[in-house]
């Protein structure tokens, strides 16, 4: 298939991907870069003794897969693979302890790490509660939110000369004495902007918001109860704080810690910006997603998922991913090591709701949970496949002994292998095609056009082709759907492609959390969704959302009420 890009994915790798001579001219094409990577990341069979053929076979599957538009790689491998950088990783997770000395060497690694394309995670658990005394100086101790301003500020200030904007996670547990402080921290939505929060809640905090009872607050450097407060009051004011913007999430890091692969290496305390990868500290993770909606075949006048296809494009993204970590430059020799312990990858999807529109199925519907279900157990379990072959030629990760695969005797090559990634660019990159497994946000927007300033609609792919199908293209049409954002009550669309081309507001938020559910089921990491409220939603129907995200073995979740907030810090087709 011959490279065909869309207008706005020409624009963005123009903007960032492809190289640019010193005078910041172009000077390689989109092709070139697929070529450029494919090399990079094939080269890495060479460690494992693979033939000249066998290396230049591979480089020409990984090639196609990319040109095909049926595979992306993160965004930092897509810019930095086969150049000096070669800082190829989306996700880093970096420790804080309770020291000067740690606290600034942190900032020190996330600027590097920003630098490079990176988004980094932190715990700022271990920090003491503000007003605990400094013994050195004997003086008072600002705490883990005037901390999380100075990381803020290095961020601001890196983000100028980088390869993007930076992005940060700062979580806190719910136990740590300033976890009230903490909760209404971004309450200003002028301040913190270059991080997300979430508060880390355990099994038994829920327990005892749901009987209402009191919990500790424990020193994190003695670990004694220093305070109580009632659970219902401090679940209560997450509720509040997010409905207002959104701001904080929520994760359940009992539940992520269940699932750490290699408890031995230490427990989980942060995942990375956008909650999809818990990480352990100086862990870091390269993600890439299958693009669905590409992997669509028509059988029977009807389009489905062409199978034998996924099955080959899910194998060989594994051992891409896995290939990555070999070729990786990375930012500091503690990561190096982390990294190569575990092997983690984080191999997702995107284009899902592109594809079930095009299938003509509901987002809503049991059709498109039953789906989700078959398609994401089938990459999961063809993933394994892939990783436990790899581990037969080159070895298990090694830290395997001790793992929580050693039992059951799965010799895994990665100690994890599946993550949904927001990809917010590289959808725009591969697409057009919905990002994640979102729902399709809108299904006609108006653009003016830089050219002469005219007004231009842009039409949902999917969208376009069925009505054109029908004959019921026109632009009046298109134009009156861009002004209402939806077509659920619009008489001019049949029925079922009204059904079909649900948007992310048409959907109720049990739906997006059901999707969200069943995706996490067949997830090692973790699943980036955003449940998505109307403006007049209650603080009610959030407190609701939470219950049923935790009810439903999510891992975590991020509510967004409809303009709830002034600018989004990443929101999906946003960022630069
Ligand atoms: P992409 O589509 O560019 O590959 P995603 O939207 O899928 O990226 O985000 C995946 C992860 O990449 C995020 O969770 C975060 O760790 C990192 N990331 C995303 N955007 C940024 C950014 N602007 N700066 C730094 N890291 C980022």
């Amino acid at each position: 298939m011959a490279l065909k890009l869309s207008e706005n994915s020409l624009k963005v790798l123009e903007k960032r991907y492809l190289k640019k001579d010193e005078n910041g001219k172009v000077v390689e094409t989109p092709q070139e870069m697929f070529t450029r990577v494919a090399k990079a990341i094939a080269a890495a069979d060479r460690l494992y003794r693979k033939t000249e053929d066998d290396i230049a076979a591979l480089e020409h599957k990984f090639f196609t897969m990319m040109e095909n538009l049926e595979f992306m790689p993160n965004s930092p491998t897509l810019m930095n693979a086969g150049r000096d950088l070669s800082q190829l990783s989306a996700c880093f997770v970096l420790p804080i302890e309770d020291s000067m000395d740690s606290i600034f060497d942190s900032i020190k690694f996330t600027a590097l790490i920003h630098k490079s394309g990176g988004g980094t995670g932190f715990s700022f658990s271990r920090l003491r509660a503000r007003s605990s005394t400094v013994r050195s100086t004997g003086g008072i101790a600002s705490g883990p939110v005037s901390f999380m301003k100075v990381f803020d500020a290095a961020t601001q200030a890196v983000k100028q000369g980088g390869t993007r904007r930076g992005a940060n996670m700062g979580i806190l547990r719910v136990d740590h004495p300033d976890i009230m402080d903490f909760i209404v921290c971004k309450e200003n939505d002028k301040e913190i902007n270059n991080f997300n929060i979430s508060v880390a809640v355990t099994e038994d905090f829920m327990r005892k918001v749901t009987k209402d009872e009191e919990y500790d607050l424990i020193d994190p450097n003695t670990h004694k109860a220093v305070h109580r407060l009632k659970a219902k009051e401090v679940f209560e004011l997450m509720v509040k704080m997010a409905h207002k913007n959104g701001e904080p999430g929520i994760i359940f890091i009992d539940r992520i810690n269940n699932n750490n692969p290699t408890p031995l290496l230490g427990k989980i305390e942060s995942t990375n910006p956008c909650g999809e990868q818990p990480l352990l500290p100086f862990e870091s993770c390269n993600l890439g997603s299958i693009n669905l909606y590409a992997l669509l075949k028509k059988a029977d006048g009807k389009f489905e998922f062409d199978w034998d296809r996924l099955k080959e494009i899910i194998h060989l993204s594994v051992h891409f991913l896995d290939n990555v970590i070999d070729v990786n430059k990375y930012p500091l020799s503690q990561i190096d090591k982390m990294t190569k312990q575990t092997r983690k990858i984080g191999l997702g999807i995107m284009g899902w709701s592109s594809a079930l529109a095009k299938m003509m199925i509901p987002y809503d519907s049991d059709e498109a949970i039953a789906l989700a279900e078959k398609v994401m157990s089938f990459i999961q379990a063809e993933a394994r496949k892939e990783s436990l072959d790899l581990a037969r030629a080159r070895g298990t990760f090694p830290a395997y002994k001790g793992s929580i695969f050693e039992a059951s005797n799965l010799r895994l090559r990665n100690a994890t292998l599946t993550t949904i990634a927001p990809t917010g660019t590289i959808s725009i990159i591969a697409g057009p095609c919905s990002s994640g497994i979102e729902p399709m946000f809108a299904l006609c927007y108006q653009r003016a056009n830089v050219l002469d300033n005219a007004r231009m609609i842009e039409v949902e792919p999917a969208f376009k082709d069925v009505m054109e199908e029908k004959g019921l293209y026109t632009r009046k049409l298109m134009e009156k759907i861009a002004e209402k954002g939806s077509v659920q009550e619009m008489k001019e669309v049949p029925e079922d492609i009204r059904r079909a081309f649900v948007t992310s507001h048409d959907i109720t938020p049990e739906w997006h959390i059901k999707m969200q559910a069943v995706f996490q089921k067949f997830t090692d990491n973790a699943v980036s969704k955003t449940i998505n409220f109307h403006e007049d939603a209650s603080i009610d129907d959030v407190r609701k959302a939470y219950m049923l995200a935790y009810e439903m073995g999510c891992k975590g979740l991020t509510i967004y009420r409809d303009k709830s907030r002034s600018e989004q810090v990443l929101s999906v087709g946003t960022k630069d």
